[in-house]
């Protein structure tokens, strides 16, 4: 692997190619491009991996639902994945395109998640991954605001994450991102072995770090309605179906 300062030199002069780029019709190759190279540089950015058996644990645990989603999504196993974790108390977790995953060791450390709820932290994200949700977002702008076409592809970037008009508009998608992610992770987690119950203990742990724990914005559910929507997937997962290995 690269170091991160070669990977950080190659973030800024790919960084600067992209400037002039027209946002058209993007790909998924592109879109996972752009997020190697972002994540590149947010790993130059912060303090990465310095607790090595934090590392160590949230790799372990990432790497049974990488094998899981390889297997339920095949286009997935050709992806260059990677999991490091960092300090950063702005950071919760995320995986961009292509399997880059970020975790804080703050966020999991403050709400003292055990393997399985970590599992479901983990899986959330690499489902947004794998459903391609940053595509459909780009996507989704491009058909809502067509000139944006035009413009670099750096720009509609920015603006789906801080352009106040823009992200109204994509709330709704926004919203049912983050639901399809919550189902779907669920459900990778549960496939890959760990109990439906364990799983939804994580949106349990998060209502109760939560400030604002029942409050639901246009574009995000709030905390109680995804542990509402995933108790009851997990119920429904118990009661009608055979984990697989059991
Ligand atoms: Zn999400």
């Amino acid at each position: 692997m690269a170091t991160i300062a070669t990977l950080s030199r190659m973030a800024a002069l790919l960084l600067a190619a992209a400037c002039c780029r027209a946002a058209e019709e993007p790909t998924q190759d592109e879109v996972m491009a752009r997020a190697a190279v972002i994540y590149a540089d947010r790993l130059g950015e912060f303090v990465v991996d310095r607790d090595p058996r934090f590392t160590a644990r949230v790799r372990g645990v990432a790497d049974v639902l990488i094998a899981q989603a390889r297997r339920d999504y095949p286009e997935t196993a050709g992806w260059a994945w990677e999991v490091h974790t960092t300090d950063d108390a702005r950071q919760n977790a995320d995986c961009m395109a292509g399997g880059k995953i970020l975790v804080s060791q703050q966020y999991v450390e403050r709400l003292g998640l055990g393997d399985a709820e970590l599992a479901m932290l983990l899986a959330h994200e690499i489902e947004h991954a794998a459903l391609h949700h940053n595509l459909l977002e780009y996507q989704a702008a491009l058909r809502l605001e067509p000139a944006w076409a035009q413009r670099p592809f750096a720009e509609l970037e920015y603006a789906v994450d801080n352009d106040a008009g823009l992200m109204a508009r994509l709330a709704d998608l926004n919203y049912g991102q983050e639901q399809e992610a919550d189902r779907e992770g669920l459900r990778l987690a549960w496939r890959a072995g760990w109990p439906a119950a364990q799983l939804a203990g994580y949106f349990r742990k998060m209502v109760r770090a939560s400030d604002w724990p029942h409050g639901s914005k246009p574009d995000y559910p709030s905390p109680s309605q995804r542990r509402r929507d995933a108790q009851a997937l997990a119920l429904l997962l118990q009661k009608n179906h055979v984990q697989p290995g059991d």
